[in-house]
């Protein structure tokens, strides 16, 4: 007879998985045949451009990069990466201390607080927010302080509104800007503000960057090292995900302060052993080539951003136009809760999308929709939602 298991006390402490329901209904549709436009995912539609898969299809080739990898990851692209950095941000990294490849930056925010956070320390963490804030402060045995998000402070964090015991506490924050999943932005002077309460408070500034390449109406986002003296409290971590559409490759990076950097380097020589060297080699033609790829990309979710948004308008849901990111952060129009319109439209539309409470409880309110399908299928659910409308008034 089979052993009885029991969940750590770690995992048991995980928000119950409030997408179960969505998740089985979408699969009976499927099976039904049903047509479903799938706008719940950040994961783009787009394929990889050609030149990276080339690049790894040559470098696969190679005997010499069959073996483990540098735990740092290679030189080479370690100086990719502050070159890409210096160019895009006028930021000055030093490859060796101040850059860290990552199997995907999910994966170095998942791992950031075993570095820093003991038990009984605080995390702030935004909310809605990524849900990997929360469960790699639970597994360090920290204790999460939700920083709300809310529309009428821009979804920016309030600094002067967190309980000051909890501040005291508090080792480490992590913030992310162009936001998931509200699509909000922010300025340089709340970079430097944030600096200047990091700096005053003693907590290490983690800011998750996933998304400073993915914007509209050439509005450039900042990084957060470009703020005075963020390099004195901070990291920014980095993904080659949404920038080039190479969400399953599984790179990404960390730069800034180098102790910090040092900290999560300790952690991952103890958990992984560094990135396949093809995918190291696809990286760097990536960041020497990709500028191009990305413009395209932005192009194309603009386009959409702009059917999506200008149709819901058309039907009374107001929605604004995002300057950054694929996510389309809707208010629910009266009468529904996130879930209930999130159900309907994938009942009565096949359309997913994310209930914003799912991103944390100051997400109640908004779904969320990821604009990774191609034009024609963005029309198409806005007919189906036209469609639903009409019925409905
Ligand atoms: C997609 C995403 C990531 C993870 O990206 P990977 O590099 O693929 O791990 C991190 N943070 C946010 C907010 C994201 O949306």
């Amino acid at each position: 007879m089979a052993l009885k298991f029991r969940y750590s006390e770690r995992l048991k402490k995980l928000p119950p998985y409030l997408f179960a329901e969505i998740d089985k209904i979408k699969r009976k549709l499927l099976q039904e045949g049903k047509d479903i436009i799938d706008l719940g995912v950040g994961d783009p539609d787009i394929p990889t451009p050609t030149h990276m898969i080339e690049r790894l299809y040559k470098a696969a080739q190679d005997p010499k990069n069959h073996n483990y990898a540098l735990d740092a990851g290679m030189p080479e692209l370690r100086k990719a990466i502050a070159s890409w950095y210096k160019k895009r941000f006028d930021i000055d990294l030093d490859p060796q201390e101040e850059v860290l490849p990552l199997i995907g930056s999910k994966e170095g925010i998942a791992h950031i607080p075993l570095a820093f956070v003991n038990p009984g320390d605080v995390v702030l963490i935004p909310e809605p927010g990524y849900p990997v804030y929360f469960s790699s402060t639970v597994f360090a045995g920290g204790d999460p302080y939700f920083m709300p998000l809310l529309e009428k402070n821009s979804f920016l964090p309030v600094y002067h509104d967190i309980d000051a015991q909890e501040l005291k506490k508090a080792k480490l924050m992590f913030l992310n800007y162009p936001n998931n999943p509200t699509s909000a932005t922010c300025d340089m002077s709340f970079f430097e503000n944030t600096v200047e309460f990091a700096k005053k408070n003693n907590i290490i500034v983690c800011h998750d960057a996933a998304y400073t390449e993915i914007f509209f109406d050439g509005k450039k986002q900042p990084s957060f090292l470009q703020a005075g003296g963020a390099k004195d409290v901070g990291i920014e971590f980095h993904s080659l995900s949404k920038t080039f559409c190479m969400t399953g490759w599984r790179i990404g990076f960390a730069v800034g302060n180098p102790d910090i950097i040092k900290g999560l380097g300790k952690i991952k020589s103890n958990i992984d052993s560094g990135i396949f060297q093809a995918i190291q080699l696809a990286g760097i033609e990536a960041l020497e080539r990709g500028e191009s790829d990305t413009r395209r990309f932005n192009k194309i979710y603009q386009e959409r951003r702009d059917i999506f948004v200008e149709g819901l308008n058309s039907l009374g849901w107001k929605a604004g136009k995002p300057d950054a990111t694929f996510y389309i952060w809707l208010k629910v129009p009266p009468g529904y809760t996130s879930s209930e319109l999130a159900m309907v439209l994938l009942k009565e539309c096949n359309i997913v999308c994310t209930p914003g409470n799912g991103f944390g409880e100051d997400g109640e309110g908004y779904v969320r929709f990821a604009l990774t399908r191609d034009k024609g299928r963005i029309i198409e659910a806005l007919e189906r939602i036209r469609k639903l409308h009409e019925k409905r008034s």
